[in-house]
């Protein structure tokens, strides 16, 4: 189903692709107009591609440009860099990121949220935006708050979640989603060559990778 509007809320330039970009490009394919709030440019990321072209000094750059690239090959046409540090998130008074999430949410009324699954997934900068953002949601009237979709990747996570009940078929815009890959090249390099030697291959190999590139699920989540 086509969204008036999507807000996605990640810490990191990629966790828009890796985590939702098959979600992500879906709906910007189906007419959506999509707002990623990225909160920081990863400049902590150990990551330096592969061989390197990055360092310390270069990397907030470059990674920014890589999510520009990202954004594009999405559709994702409204990319606010909200300018935290890297692993910082977990330090800032919880109501600062609220406060910001609060006004995304009353400036655009998005339909449907993307976020991480608070409590599910790992990292403290995901945590700590994760929560934030589910509580600007719950301040919002019953009637205001937007669907929300979820993606969470802690170990245990099946365990206590159960499987995911948005299943989203991407197969129209897996190739939107591999270039957004791509374009992240500080971050994934060894997942890249592990594509396109499937594609390379061709056959079952190959059919297997667009397969997998062609579903994404996530779960949904009420505040
Ligand atoms: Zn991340």
């Amino acid at each position: 189903m086509m969204e008036r509007h999507v807000l996605v809320v990640f810490p990191h330039p990629d966790d828009e692709t890796l985590a939702a970009g098959g979600a992500v490009a879906l709906q910007a394919k189906q007419g959506s107009t999509v707002t990623y709030a990225c909160f920081t440019l990863g400049q902590m990321g150990r990551n330096m591609g592969k061989p390197f072209f990055a360092n310390r000094e270069t990397l907030p750059e470059i990674r920014e440009k890589e999510l520009h690239e990202a954004c594009a090959a999405l559709g994702i046409s409204d990319l606010r860099m909200m300018g935290f540090r890297d692993k910082t998130l977990e330090f800032e008074d919880p109501e600062t990121l609220i406060g910001i999430i609060s006004d995304l949410l009353a400036e655009l009324k998005p339909t449907l949220l993307i976020t991480y699954y608070p409590g599910y997934c790992v990292h403290p900068d995901h945590e700590a935006l994760a929560a934030a953002t589910m509580e600007a949601v719950r301040r919002l009237p019953d009637n205001a708050r937007p669907k929300i979709y979820c993606q969470a990747f802690s170990r245990n996570h099946e365990t206590d979640l159960g499987a995911r009940d948005v299943l989203l078929d991407t197969s129209s815009v897996w190739e939107n989603k591999y270039r957004a890959m791509k374009a992240h090249k500080t971050q994934t390099a060894a997942r890249i060559e592990e594509i396109e030697r499937a594609l390379a291959a061709g056959g079952a190999q190959k059919e297997q990778m667009i397969a997998a590139l062609s579903q994404e699920n996530m779960y949904s989540y009420r505040v």
